[in-house]
């Protein structure tokens, strides 16, 4: 069952969504040379307590931690700590949450420490981000859940990957809907699965967080034996980047965007909905 949810609700979230912008901001100011990941942890922690806001990954199936921070071949869900310091090159992804008032928001991006990247690190960055855009300009009324897992692949596709070579499209993890929950129906995949049909028709007041994951090689994973941390298993670096969004009747709200997505938007010819805490 997927929730809907009325205007007021989208707003709430939007509170949630901006306090998850507000950790994004401030991590990605402390992620420097020397950071320790457990550095970072504390920078969300402070964030969340200045907005009144709770964690949503702080005992969520007993995650250790306020927020994720996976480095180079990393995937998802590494565990900050006071062991991982950030060097000049590396490449982090950050996964921030927040609840106010029991909604949630969910995003995450990825860094750069230092500086001197090789541009196939820029470009594996840009084009992961870059679908995650993709599937927010598909998420209209009218669409399926499919067609927003199409956009995804689709558009990493059809990026030329330097060095030759395709790119991972990572298949153990993708994107859920969100809502009282950080984790709710449905599962949304980062390409398409024919066999699992064409998913739920997207309507106003359907929210979803989309995130892609994609890696320089392979699209298989492995998780740690500390039971979170998920790595590529060819060793290759990944990306990941995640926003909350709604589907309203003015169209899509990106919930954890500072401006709401009405610049990347802009890029897709979508007019992107006004935003309710405006
Ligand atoms: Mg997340
Ligand atoms: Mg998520």
């Amino acid at each position: 069952m997927v929730q809907i949810k009325t205007a007021e609700q989208i707003a709430k979230m939007r509170e949630a969504g901006l306090v998850v912008a507000a950790i994004h901001a401030a991590t990605r100011e402390a992620a420097v040379p020397g950071a320790t990941t457990k550095d970072l942890d504390q920078v969300a922690r402070k964030v969340l307590a200045e907005h009144d806001a709770k964690p949503n990954f702080l005992g969520y199936g007993g995650f250790p931690a306020t927020i994720c921070t996976s480095v180079n071949e990393v995937v998802v869900h590494g565990i900050p700590s006071d062991e991982v310091v950030l060097k000049n090159g590396d490449i982090i992804s950050i996964d921030c949450g927040a609840i106010v008032d029991g909604w949630h928001g969910d995003a995450a991006y990825t860094a750069f420490v230092g500086s001197g990247h090789a541009p196939e690190l820029i470009e594996l960055s840009r084009v992961t981000e870059e679908s995650m855009w993709a599937g927010i300009a598909a998420m209209k009324q009218g669409n399926r859940l499919v067609d927003v897992s199409h956009a995804i692949e689709t558009y990493i596709r059809r990026q030329p990957k330097p060095g030759g070579g395709r790119y991972g499209i990572i298949e153990d993890y993708g994107g859920h809907g969100i809502g009282t929950e950080m984790h709710m129906d449905p599962h949304l995949l980062n390409y398409v699965e024919r066999r699992r049909g064409k998913g739920p028709k997207l309507v106003p007041g359907f929210c979803l967080a989309i995130e892609p994951m994609v890696s320089l090689g392979t699209p298989k994973t492995e998780v740690l034996q500390d039971e979170w941390t998920v790595i590529t298993t060819d060793g290759t670096w990944s990306s990941h980047w995640e926003h909350s969004v709604a589907l309203t009747e003015e169209g899509p709200l990106v919930l954890t965007a500072p401006d709401g997505g009405k610049a990347k938007l802009a890029e897709h010819g979508i007019t992107a909905a006004p935003d309710p805490l405006a």
